[in-house]
């Protein structure tokens, strides 16, 4: 049971049953430090990161990419589920609700970050887009392939993401947004329709 008065536009995007969500950040507790990996892949301060790498010619590039993986790879060790996220997970696979996850980082490493997580098998591998698999958020391209996918509509999505550009991304598809911010400071509210600090108070929400 909700311990919060819910307004009825925000009961109804909890009711829809079909539900992408980001990784890093999200549904794990925060191990990217963004500013190291972009000091060790010399990326500009403030410059997103694959928009640098996408910005260099390919020979100079593939090293790059090389180390960003290695880098992540050797984070999935430290990877450990924000509060709540495995219950979240089971809940909405319970009730019959599709989930994806769309992310920056590769394919391969969020199959093992999920895995990790004790997620393994919640999530069908198609429907896991990675960097190689959509353009990268905050274009809605994932989004959409997920919607063509599930055979539904953005109007029946939900996009649950900790950062700017998963809930530009939610807006830009027409999906509704979930702003997940464990400091709750919810930086940017004309971007979300539901903040939570938490995928437990997420799950919390959800109606019964
Ligand atoms: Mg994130």
């Amino acid at each position: 049971m909700s311990n919060r008065t819910l307004t009825d536009k925000a009961e109804a995007i909890l009711a829809r049953n079909h539900w992408v969500f980001d990784l890093d950040g999200t549904l794990t507790l925060p191990v990217h430090d963004f500013s190291v990996i972009r000091q060790a892949l010399g990326v500009p301060d403030g410059i997103d990161i694959l928009g640098y790498l996408a910005s260099l010619p390919g020979p100079e590039a593939q090293p790059l990419h090389d180390k960003l993986t290695a880098i992540e790879t050797e984070l999935l060790e430290r990877i450990a589920p924000a509060p709540g996220t495995v219950q979240l997970i089971e809940a909405l696979q319970r009730r019959g609700s599709r989930i994806g996850i769309l992310t920056r980082n590769t394919r391969d490493i969020a199959v093992r970050a999920l895995d990790s997580l004790g997620l393994g098998g919640y999530f069908p591998e198609e429907c896991i887009l990675g960097r190689d698999d959509a353009l990268p958020k905050p274009d809605p391209e994932g989004l959409f392939q997920l919607c063509a996918m599930w055979g539904t509509i953005p109007a029946e999505m939900v996009m649950v993401g900790d950062y700017v550009f998963d809930l530009q991304t939610g807006r830009n598809a027409g999906v509704a947004t979930i702003h997940v911010d464990r400091t709750r400071r919810f930086l940017w509210p004309e971007l979300t329709d539901i903040g939570v600090s938490t995928p437990e108070e997420l799950l919390q929400m959800l109606p019964a």
